[in-house]
Parts: C-alpha cells; sequence; structure tokens
C-alpha cells in the first residue's frame, strides 16, 4: 500500500508532499482509497462533506468502530502524517481477517477530507463540517491562493457544495473512532517506547493578520516618506516569540503573503497567519489579546479548538490493551480531536517519529515500529469490536 501512494503528489525536488485537498494528487489518493476498500469487499461511502468511510458490516443497524486519518498534506509536508492513519488502518483490518476475527459490531475505515487547512485556511474542515463546528456558509466561501472558493472547487470536483454541513446521519454511524498518527514530537524516543496513547490535544487556533500601508518605489521613496507594513509586521513577529515564552505557551508566524510582492517595491499589504497552542487556554488567549494590541493589524480568528480530554476509560483500556503504551498530550490538532469534542467517544495511537520532526520531508517513522502501531492498532480495534 505504502509503494502504491508514496510517489503521489510528491515534489521530487525536495521530496516534500504536495497533497491540498481536491487538488489532482488529492483525487487520486482518494481513488486509492476507493480501490483499496473495494479489493476488501468493504462498502464504500461518501458523505455530505467529501469524507470517505469504507465499511465492513452496517452502520445503520449498530455504529461501529471507525478507524483511520487523512490522506491530504501540509504544503511540502512528509509521508508519514495522515497516510500512516489510513494505510495502518487497511493493514489492521487485514491482520484481524487473517486471524478469522469476525466483528461483533461493524468496523468502518475513514478518511477525512482536508484535515491540514493547506489550502482554505482552516484545519479538520471535513470533520468540523461533519460535526457542525464549522458553518457551512462560513466554509463555501473560504478562498484558495487562487481566489477560487471552496463551493467552486467542489463543483469542478464533480460534489454539490450545497451538501455541506452537519451530517447527523453519518456521525450516528461512528461509535467509537480511534485515529493512529505518526507522534509529531520525541516523547515516544524518551519513553523508549514504539507506540503511546494520546491523553488530550491542547487548545489552538489560527488568527490572520492584515497590516495594511502604501506601496511604493523602493528607491525613490523616502524613508520617512514611506508606510511600510512589513515594519510592524517583522516587529509583531518578534513580539510573538517574547510573548510566547512569556506565557509558556507556542506561537508561530509561519506563513504569510505580500503584495505586490516586488523586491523593488515597498509592500503595500502584508497578510500573515499565526498559529498559537498551549496547556492552558487562558494564556494562549492572553497572547493573541496582547499581538492583536500590538500589532494595530486588522486580525480575524479563522480558526479555534478548545482543549480535548480524550475518554478516560477509552485511554486507559486502549493502553492497557497494547501493553501498557505510555499516554501522552499533543500539541497537534487531529480529526479525532474534533469527533470527542462532538462527544464521540475517541482515541490516538501514536508511532515513534525518531527525529521528532514532522510537517516536513524529514518527517519519519521506522518500518518495525510502523508494524508495531499496526498490531496495536489491530489489538485495540479487536478489543473494541467485542463490546
Ligand atoms: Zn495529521
Amino acid at each position: 500500500m505504502w509503494g502504491a501512494i508514496e510517489h503521489l503528489g510528491r515534489d521530487d525536488r525536495t521530496r516534500g508532499y504536495l497533497r491540498d485537498a481536491w487538488s489532482p494528487a488529492d483525487l487520486e489518493l482518494r481513488q486509492w482509497f476507493r480501490q483499496e476498500a473495494a479489493r476488501r469487499g468493504l462498502d464504500l461511502r461518501e458523505d455530505r462533506n467529501g469524507n470517505l468511510w469504507a465499511w465492513w458490516g452496517d452502520p445503520s443497524e449498530r455504529p461501529g468502530v471507525v478507524t483511520g486519518s487523512h490522506l491530504d498534506s501540509v504544503r511540502q509536508g512528509g509521508a508519514f502524517d495522515g497516510p500512516l492513519g489510513v494505510v495502518s488502518a487497511f493493514a489492521a483490518l487485514d491482520m484481524l481477517r487473517a486471524g478469522g476475527f469476525e466483528p461483533g459490531r461493524p468496523l468502518g475505515i475513514a478518511c477525512f477530507t482536508d484535515e491540514e487547512g493547506a489550502r482554505f485556511g482552516v484545519p479538520c474542515m471535513g470533520s468540523r463540517l461533519l460535526t457542525g463546528v464549522l458553518d457551512p456558509d462560513r466554509a463555501r466561501g473560504l478562498t484558495d491562493d487562487e481566489g477560487d472558493s471552496l463551493a467552486e472547487v467542489l463543483r469542478r470536483a464533480g460534489r454539490d457544495p450545497d451538501e455541506l454541513g452537519r451530517d447527523t446521519e453519518t456521525l450516528g454511524h461512528v461509535g467509537v473512532f480511534l485515529e493512529l498518527h505518526v507522534e509529531q514530537g520525541q516523547d515516544l524516543v524518551h519513553r523508549d517506547a514504539p507506540v503511546g496513547v494520546a491523553s488530550a490535544i491542547w487548545p489552538h487556533g489560527r488568527w490572520r493578520f492584515d497590516f495594511r500601508g502604501q506601496a511604493n518605489h523602493a528607491g525613490t521613496t523616502r524613508l520617512e516618506d514611506r508606510d511600510d507594513p512589513m515594519l510592524p509586521f517583522a516587529r509583531t513577529v518578534l513580539r510573538a516569540r517574547e510573548a510566547a515564552e512569556r506565557g509558556g505557551v507556542v506561537a508561530t508566524f509561519g506563513k504569510f503573503r505580500v503584495s505586490p510582492n516586488n523586491a523593488n517595491a515597498v509592500p503595500g499589504l502584508v497578510s500573515a497567519w499565526l498559529d498559537a497552542r498551549g496547556g492552558e487556554e487562558t494564556a494562549v488567549r492572553a497572547l493573541v489579546a496582547e499581538l492583536v494590541e500590538f500589532s494595530g493589524a486588522e486580525v480575524s480568528a479563522e480558526s479555534w479548538t478548545p482543549v480535548v480530554d480524550f475518554d478516560v476509560v477509552l485511554r486507559e483500556r486502549i493502553a492497557a490493551t497494547v501493553g501498557g503504551a505510555p499516554v501522552l498530550a499533543t500539541g497537534a490538532g487531529h480529526d479525532a480531536g474534533i469527533l470527542a469534542s462532538a462527544g464521540v467517544p475517541s482515541a490516538m495511537v501514536f508511532v515513534r517519529n525518531p527525529t521528532g520532526i514532522s510537517h516536513s520531508p524529514e518527517e519519519y517513522a521506522e518500518t518495525a515500529d510502523c508494524h508495531a502501531g499496526v498490531t496495536a492498532l489491530a489489538t485495540a480495534l479487536e478489543d473494541l469490536c467485542r463490546s
């Protein structure tokens, strides 16, 4: 399975992945998912928001046990973030079948749409729409770098954007959700464990800062006559770092756009995106408030996810099932967190990442650890399908 998808959307110059939601690479990955489902005789359903579900058994009779992740990537991302969870889901199902297992309740494999938000700015779009925490009108109006709205992009992909929105029926099929994911940090390296179980996801959000000035000639405009928005932006980047250190949180300006983006022009507009996260919501909120005040920019909140505490009983049960795996918190958002917030008992299994590097071509997991992840997932699914 890994060999069938590893070239899709890969930039052969950098070895990084470009798998924006609804891009040609994403559509090929979705097609691959359908084929893997068909190969196993699973019942493939696409919900109103473009999420894919491959079912063994009928979840309309009884809510099922679901595992899976996403297939899109951040720009220039790694191979494992997302696809490891989907490939492991199919592999775990194969392992269970090879052992003669018959599930006592439906077993599903999910592929969530646009988890990273690389194209339209809102992460976990598929699960946020599914659970109704993202307003479908707002989603339809989001635009990508080309200025195309999600509604237009969906229409081009043969989907009906009017269908977007909370999908109670599909949500009702999910009795339990378990997501396997490559670790995005080095906790498991320090604990010398190939797999771990998530305790919580930090509260996190994204904000857009628009710094406005006056575009002008870089040679003929005197310094004192300039209104250069790059300067307050640069000061805000430094202030964000300082405020994050003071507040015990993390804050990142990882993306910005400059207009007109000419080497010989004073910019007229700088739009920049702040990503802020931390263990305490009040500390994250305080940092954002400070930066709004300090920057003088027009700021709009693009997404916010409160702290997610995964179901304690479920996570302890899974940790015990997979042989006393360590339990750890993460600063990364996931579809499992969105489902947990919507009241679906959810849990996550992490696979060790030797460098801890993620959202980069260097993201990696050893094959033996990936196999340990599949075994852990299969064991947990077998246990959950019994109840
Ligand atoms: Zn991911």
